[in-house]
């Protein structure tokens, strides 16, 4: 629980990356670094991965409890070594919620979906079309949304433009295909109505399409992590707080969670971006209630797991 001007708050952020060391090895072995995961972490000014995945979970647990964070979703974000970032993220169960970064075409992607769900608590899909260049369309991602759907998962997805901090500090190139927009998922996110679809960042640039999205499929879900980047492509530029009170009208408090989008150490959980947030919340008039919704109740509602009894909840939820 953290305190805010709103009262005392139940926190479940719904965007934190997990990088244990098979992110760091993965990374390094990319086309054009080569290089160790010591080397990575020098590079990038980040502490060292820890040699064991629930080691890395552990420093997660004890940050959270520093800062006053109840929950959080750990993305493990590139599309290898599953398992390793799985094991440790399910050690924290309850604190950690697991959200699986695929593409459609790993090996027996349905599968391995259905296996982390099963055996290590997963609720979520991450998925990066623009990054990792495969459509949303394709038979393959069909496949793998559908057991995303039978297991009522929150399903992750990046449209529009994308900026990869640490890619940019290792020198890769940050090709991407941004063209891909939320719109182009009503069909999908309408055939797949036990799952939630969450588009991050306020839409990432396509704000007016998640907005028409969000207005014809119920299912549908932002996340408020860089709500400040998105106004400049907007006509008459709104403010952020403009932004946040326009997809309230549109969505309802009840649609939006927060997000910090944290992800390594040093740094830790970015308690800058909740003070802003909260400023945010406050300039656009938003309510204690509306509040509550955004900082953690909408994900704890959305994240049911049967087995996680244990897990801190909302006081009045
Ligand atoms: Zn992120």
């Amino acid at each position: 629980m953290r305190q805010t001007p709103f009262g005392e708050m139940f926190v479940f952020d719904a965007h934190t990356h997990f990088f244990d060391l098979s992110f760091y090895e993965n990374l390094g072995r990319m086309k054009g670094i080569n290089a160790s995961a010591v080397d990575i972490a020098e590079r990038l000014g980040w502490d060292e991965a820890p040699d064991k995945s629930v080691e890395a979970a552990n420093a997660w647990v004890q940050e959270m409890d520093a800062k006053g964070v109840d929950r959080m979703v750990s993305m493990h974000t590139i599309p290898s070594n599953i398992f390793q970032a799985a094991e440790g993220i399910h050690s924290a169960a309850g604190r950690l919620t697991g959200y699986a970064a695929m593409t459609p075409n790993m090996e027996g992607a349905p599968n391995l979906l259905d296996r982390l769900v099963t055996e290590f608590g997963f609720r979520g899909l991450a998925l990066f079309p623009s990054v990792f260049r495969f459509s949303m369309q394709d038979e393959a991602t069909l496949g793998l949304l559908d057991v995303a759907h039978q297991h009522g998962l929150n399903i992750f997805v990046h449209c529009g433009a994308i900026k990869i901090g640490f890619r940019t500090k290792l020198g890769l190139p940050n090709v991407f295909d941004c063209t891909f927009t939320p719109l182009e998922m009503q069909p999908i996110c309408a055939a797949c109505p036990n799952a939630n679809f969450v588009f991050p960042h306020m839409g990432s640039g396509y704000f007016r399409e998640l907005l028409m999205l969000a207005d014809m499929v119920p299912n549908i879900y932002t996340d408020t992590s860089g709500m400040g980047g998105w106004g400049k492509y907007l006509d008459g530029n709104p403010a952020p707080h403009q932004v946040l009170k326009h997809a309230v009208e549109v969505m309802g408090a009840e649609r939006i969670l927060f997000g910090s989008d944290s992800s390594f150490f040093p740094r830790g959980w970015r308690v800058d971006t909740f003070v802003a947030q909260v400023d945010v919340f406050q300039e656009a008039g938003l309510n204690d209630e509306q509040v509550a919704q955004i900082l953690g109740r909408n994900l704890e509602r959305m994240i049911r797991v049967e087995n996680q009894s244990d897990a801190p909840s909302a006081p009045d939820a």
